[in-house]
């Protein structure tokens, strides 16, 4: 029912403007030629063939390991091979973070073990680990609310539950908790932090992620950190209800190399017309590296491909602007490809017509958000009408694009999100359980007839999303 008032609300905002008919933005002609390539792509495997291949063949792919860069490798013939051209790789470098043992246990009143995952940037313990008393706070304010040095060698817990959301606005707060825990912690004089996971699953996997970014010279000191499986969690909640001093040692051996290689890969369809206006779509390449990466994001890689592919092989032409399809890396240690890209291409994000990422997993698109100017809403509104019968509805215009665009979306660039269904992602999100299995070829062939109307259609208008 929300849904039914929200979507309302904004058929009101998509009101056509002034001297914009909807059929002269998107003739009924391309609609009809966006409509068959939806069709098309909802047959098309191109796109799980491809995340299964990456997920197969490199499997997990951390920012800045040898298996990341396998996957450029990959990724280059692959490009290559579908017939896309242009493809190339633009490195940079990103500081290699490693995990290495990693264990938290009960060492009194109840000596057992618990299921815990290093924090992606975290700063190791002695070999041997640390040892102290616990103590529970159920948010990262009330952490960040004690006195200065006065936990001074306890090891800080911070319970703080995730909210399960389907647009995945849980995570915006909920991920909060897993950047700022270690540094309050060691502001508050602690000599260790645990977080129940940023996750919204019940099974005995904690979810990993990155602390601040890999690449912020500006953090302070942090102390070691890493998050417990929600049981995990439950349980030292329950052992610390026994009104006893609960104590827990923590050993977190991981190491970091100041630089390695990363880079992004590109792959274009030149324009017909106008081949300096881009058509931006992405996905990122790296994955955390204890699952094999199919949910997050290896399904966008796929879908982005798959829906370019499906363009390029059944038009006679190509459209009139470039579609752009970009594999960031470095994503989930702290955006670190897209900054690169924003500033590598700075000089034609002004050409950038509109750009949008998948990373959201592999379920079914429901909604289309926008980011662009008002005064352009009849344009969206006019592509979200040929995205209806795929069961996509309007959403807002406060689109992020997807976290690569951050840098490009601050930089002007109009984005927009084409959303998926994130009821379950964060279950899988960021744990060993991120594997093939998971994705659902029909659910998959939905995201890619969605991106391949849109893309028809934003690369084949002779409108753009800008004031
Ligand atoms: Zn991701």
């Amino acid at each position: 029912m929300r849904f039914f008032i929200a979507a309302l609300l904004c058929n009101l905002l998509w009101m056509p403007a002034a001297g914009l008919a909807e059929a002269e933005i998107v003739t009924p002609k391309m609609r009809q030629t966006a409509e068959k390539l939806a069709a098309t792509a909802l047959q098309d495997t191109t796109a799980y063939d491809l995340v299964e291949s990456l997920t197969t063949e490199i499997g997990p792919r951390l920012a800045g390991t040898e298996a990341e860069a396998r996957a450029r490798d990959w990724a280059v013939k692959k490009l290559k091979q579908l017939g896309f051209k242009n493809v190339r790789i633009e490195p940079f470098e990103v500081p290699l973070w490693q995990r290495g043992v990693e264990k938290a246990e009960i060492t009194s009143p109840f000596p057992q073990p618990l299921y815990i995952t290093t924090l992606g940037g975290s700063v190791a313990t002695p070999p041997e680990g640390v040892e102290g008393d616990l103590v529970s706070f159920p948010s990262l304010a009330a952490l960040q609310a004690v006195r200065a040095g006065s936990l001074r060698g306890k090891i800080v817990f911070v319970d703080q539950v995730m909210t399960r959301t389907q647009d995945g606005s849980g995570y915006g707060v909920a991920v909060q908790k897993r950047r700022e825990t270690a540094f309050a912690a060691h502001k508050a004089g602690a000599v260790g932090a645990l977080i129940r996971s940023v996750g919204t699953s019940s099974h005995r996997f904690a979810h990993t992620g990155q602390m601040k970014a890999i690449t912020d010279t500006s953090v302070g000191p942090s102390v070691p950190s890493a998050a417990l499986s929600a049981p995990d969690a439950d349980q030292l909640a329950r052992a610390l209800s026994r009104d006893e001093p609960l104590r827990l040692r923590l050993t977190l051996t991981p190491q970091t190399q100041a630089r390695a290689p990363s880079g992004n890969v590109i792959a274009e369809i030149p324009g017909r017309e106008r081949p300096d206006e881009i058509v931006l779509i992405g996905a990122h390449l790296d994955s955390w590296d204890q699952g094999t990466g199919a949910v997050d994001d290896g399904a966008g890689v796929g879908i982005v491909t798959g829906a370019a592919k499906v363009i390029m092989d059944n038009l006679r032409r190509a459209p009139k602007r470039t579609i752009r399809v970009v594999y960031f890396g470095a994503e989930e240690v702290g955006l670190v490809g897209a900054k690169a890209y924003a500033e590598a291409h700075s000089r034609e994000l002004e050409n950038h017509i509109v750009g949008t990422e998948s990373d959201f997993g592999a379920d079914k698109i429901w909604r289309f958000d926008t980011r662009i100017a008002e005064a352009k809403l009849p344009v969206a509104k006019a592509i979200g009408d040929v995205l209806l019968p795929l069961g996509i509805g309007p959403g807002n215009n406060e689109a992020s694009g997807g976290p690569d665009m951050k840098y490009v979306r601050e930089a002007g660039v109009p984005v927009v999100t084409l959303l998926q269904n994130g009821w379950d992602y964060f279950d899988l999100h960021h744990t060993p359980n991120d594997t093939l299995d998971k994705i659902d070829p029909a659910k998959l062939a939905q995201n890619v007839a969605a991106y391949a109307a849109f893309v028809y259609l934003v690369a084949e208008m002779d409108e753009d999303f800008r004031e």
